[in-house]
């Protein structure tokens, strides 16, 4: 296409849409028998909501950029996508979209459903993931509800159970009774409330509590050893009140007397101090919530109650019967299920857990380099308060099985064999009899697994993990993902890796941050802030959300969304175009090809674009996106377009003279640009790309461009400064930017030349000289201070003036107490007047502009 072809206007989403069309998923895809370096990418995998939200595309955008600017240099990229399929988010959105409960229809039939909500919401986000420009690697796309993957979540749950990492446990959980399904500690999240403690006499001492629900799960009573207090008590029993059963009263450290009446009811199990304090001093267990929420037989007249209701009840109890003594209010911090926020009951059950050590993880951690680095301590943090295994197992029905069958008739465990996997125990059976006692009657798990077992090895899918080795392409490059899934996601998978290969799971990791509504709140619903990726597309295109994301924030802290960045991304793209159409209309004129830079202001532009590559490589580098595309914008805003640009368009449009020098300039710096902003901007450095006929840009290397001298860096910056000082002097004078101007002269400590370009940018003649200027001071003028004049001359003001006038200049300079206005003496009052000076050279009066203490400028304006 010729110059003059190119539109007028930049139209994001026309330009976009054709490159979509042209580009081929072929381009982005991972070579197994490539010999260059690989740079794997541990991709999230997002759950397929079928809203891929403006988090994910903040996040994708990260690691798009990352995925490009690794093939420019040399890399053998992969950007796998996955789909984190299983939960219950899908199992709820089955049940209202059919109208039935999980129960209503066969489990197969439920997971049938599960499974065509899920593919559905994955082809919704697919499209989004690719109008956004992201050079996704679809050869290794992995579904995680797909017999091929979860079969490989199974085979991963044999071998730590084989190892001894995974284990059947009866211990209390953290249990939503809600989504009636045991969950992990890292699900948890805290919530701020305030209750109310109510002190109550407890046969004969004073106990504060704020769940009086549990009193029928009460199984003992603690108080410190050095309470004074209860000194007489310890060691006997006392009646549990509505309930009438013994508890014993025991001491321990931890009890804080100063907490209520000092002395606390253990139940199980209120929180997670009751579970220490049951495991410790080997209590017993009385189970008075069920799996429901619901008061179990324990209770006594309270059975079948909710926990709510049964609070309201106990607590009405005890003031009828007069044991209540006073209620206060109480602040604190309630464990409630990350899903639906209802607070987390704390229930013993049968479960299976992950054995959690600690310092292999942080020792793994150790190894991986993270960005930021700050974001380490949060994975620090979380691990070492982890008291608690990680429970695996979940009372639901849409996730991977457990591959684990029971022996009716002894109990023992069965497994399946691993060329067997994938298996549903609840389906199939065991292709032997009972090893143990031959039996042939078996029952398969029914709980399955916590999500997080799936994603927690999508690093070892990726680099292609079968069980028989670590795979030759482990440990990954990079796993790029959000604060908020530390303690789950990166926890989980260092533990995971570290347990299958005995290694970690990546060379690093880069943290991202949220994405915040415009008034700087989380986006959600209720306050109406959300912006979807989509909007942000239609109206700016995607190169312009691309670019907010890399300008919005420093990498790892949490950005807020703002139509203005978007906007100046917009403009910038508008401003880029037209360099580009104006080089590119130049670059066809070029007769002949030079391939270096001789005039002052070309050699000027390539220092400093040198300089620019360097930068926004060592950002690309350190994963700064924000200083990236900060120093291309100024670098072409500034430098290219209002400076260097202005400065040759003399040369350029000069019949007479060479254009070659800058032309090469021109040529170098809007290649260089190009690939450059191609990460960011992939379909914009495109289009600019392939109009300079250089095929792709995304098939061709990152720029190495360098270029030392020191001369043209010193000279041209003040080439630079001088035309940008004199136009501001055109421009305070009102004088046309291109109005002639008659001579000026720069004074400098140098020998400049500069190939014309000056005087062609200022019609001027600009002549360099490397001398000092020969200034003469004059008076020139008279400045008159009327506010003086004015009250105390009154009437005699004109002639004053005139008189004044008249004065020599030595007089100006210094005036006497008196002077003759027309025959009369008159007094001279104060600061009447004061004289102007002005400034010649060789008799020839000129403006005078002091650029910097070495350079000055006198200006001979004949207009
Ligand atoms: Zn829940
Ligand atoms: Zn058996």
């Amino acid at each position: 296409m010729s110059s003059e072809e190119l539109p007028k206007q930049y139209e994001p989403n026309l330009v976009e849409e054709k490159w979509l069309s042209v580009w081929k998923d072929e381009a982005s895809y991972f070579d197994p028998a490539s010999s260059k370096p690989q740079f794997i990418i541990d991709t999230p995998p997002p759950y397929p909501t079928g809203n891929f939200h403006i988090g994910n595309g903040f996040n994708w955008c990260y690691i798009d950029f990352i995925a490009r600017y690794k093939r420019m240099r040399g890399y053998n990229v992969m950007f796998p996508q996955g789909w984190d399929c299983h939960g219950l988010p899908t199992e709820v959105k089955v049940e209202e979209t059919h109208n039935i409960t999980k129960n209503d229809v066969s489990r197969e039939e439920f997971r049938r459903m599960c499974r065509e909500l899920t593919l559905g919401n994955i082809e919704k986000m697919r499209a989004t993931m690719r109008r956004c420009g992201f050079s996704i690697d679809w050869s290794n796309e992995y579904i995680t509800m797909l017999p091929e993957y979860y079969a490989k979540t199974q085979l991963s749950f044999l071998r730590m159970f084989a190892k001894g990492d995974i284990y059947q446990s009866e211990h209390p959980v953290n249990y939503c009774t809600r989504c009636e399904t045991a969950i992990a500690f890292a699900e948890v999240s805290y919530e701020e409330r305030t209750t109310k403690l109510n002190y109550f006499d407890f046969d004969g001492i004073e106990i504060a509590t704020s769940r009086p629900e549990l009193l029928a799960a009460c199984v003992a009573v603690a108080v410190h050893p050095e309470d004074k207090r209860y000194t007489e008590i310890t060691g006997s029993k006392l009646m549990v009140p509505l309930f009438g059963h013994d508890v014993p009263v025991i001491v321990d450290e931890a009890v804080d007397p100063e907490f209520g009446s000092g002395a606390v009811m253990i139940c199980t199990f209120g929180d997670k101090q009751d579970v220490y304090w049951w495991k410790t001093h080997n209590l017993d267990l009385r189970k008075a919530i069920d799996q429901q929420g619901i008061m179990t037989s324990l209770a006594g007249p309270y059975a079948d109650l909710s926990s709510t209701e049964c609070r309201t009840k106990i607590l009405a109890d005890m003031q009828e019967q007069g044991i209540l003594n006073r209620q206060e209010a109480l602040e604190q911090r309630v464990g409630t299920c990350w899903r639906c926020k209802t607070p987390i009951e704390i229930l013993s059950e049968r479960q299976w857990f992950v054995k959690v050590h600690n310092d292999d993880i942080l020792a793994a951690a150790d190894k991986i380099s993270w960005t930021p680095e700050y974001m380490k301590a949060r994975l620090e943090n979380w691990a070492s308060q982890m008291e608690w295994d990680w429970c695996i197992s979940r009372q639901r029905i849409f996730a991977t099985p457990i591959p684990v069958w029971v022996c009716d008739t002894c109990g023992e465990i069965i497994l399946p064999a691993e060329d067997e996997l994938p298996i549903d125990p609840t389906v199939d059976t065991p292709s032997a009899p009972c090893p143990k006692c031959g039996g042939t009657a078996f029952t398969g798990e029914s709980d399955v697994l916590d999500t997080w077992m799936d994603s927690s090895i999508s690093v070892l899918n990726v680099t292609g993990w079968d069980g028989s080795k670590t795979p030759d392409l482990f440990p990954a490059q990079i796993r790029p993902q959000g604060h908020d899934i530390i303690r789950t996601w990166a926890f989980y998978t260092i533990l995971r890796a570290g347990a299958l290969t005995g290694s970690h799971p990546w060379e690093q990791i880069l943290v991202n941050g949220m994405v915040l509504g415009d008034d700087g709140f989380k986006m959600s619903k209720s306050r109406g802030n959300i912006i979807s990726p989509e909007e942000v597309l239609l109206e700016h295109g995607a190169d312009a959300f691309r670019q907010w994301s890399a300008s919005g924030a420093a990498t790892g802290s949490d950005i807020v969304f703002s139509w203005n960045d978007v906007i100046a991304a917009s403009r910038f793209q508008t401003k880029m175009w037209n360099i580009a159409r104006f080089v590119l209309m130049h670059l066809e004129k070029q007769n002949e090809v030079v391939e270096s830079a001789t005039a002052l202001a070309d050699r000027w532009l390539l220092v400093r674009l040198s300089e620019t590559v360097q930068i926004v490589t060592e950002a690309m580098d350190a994963y700064q996106f924000d200083r990236a595309v900060r120093a291309i914008r100024e670098f072409a805003r500034e430098t290219f377009a209002d400076n260097y640009i202005e400065l040759v368009k003399g040369r350029l449009y000069d019949k007479e003279g060479s254009p070659d020098s800058a032309l090469y300039a021109l040529s170098v710096t809007l290649d260089a640009l190009c690939r450059m902003l191609a990460p960011i901007a992939p379909f914009f450095a495109e289009e600019i790309f392939s109009n300079m006929n250089k095929g792709s840009v995304h098939e061709a290397p990152w720029v190495a461009f360098e270029y030392v001298d020191e001369d043209a860096l010193v000279q041209g910056e003040l080439l630079a400064e001088v035309v940008a000082e004199v136009r501001r002097y055109k421009h305070d004078k009102k004088m046309a930017l291109n109005a002639p101007l008659g001579e000026v002269v720069v004074y400098t400590p140098f020998d400049i030349d500069d190939a014309n370009d000056a005087s062609a940018a200022l019609n001027a003649t600009v002549i360099w000289k490397n001398e000092r200027p020969a200034l003469e001071e004059v008076v020139s003028d008279v400045y008159f201070n009327l506010a003086v004049i004015g009250p105390t001359l009154r009437g005699a003001a004109k002639e004053f003036m005139a008189a004044v006038r008249e004065l020599s200049e030595e007089e100006l300079k210094n005036p006497p107490t008196e002077i003759n206005v027309t025959g009369e003496m008159i007094a001279v009052p104060e600061d009447a007047f004061s004289p102007v000076y002005s400034y010649q050279v060789a008799g020839e009066t000129v403006d005078v502009l002091t650029l910097r203490e070495d350079v000055i400028l006198t200006i001979q304006n004949n207009a």
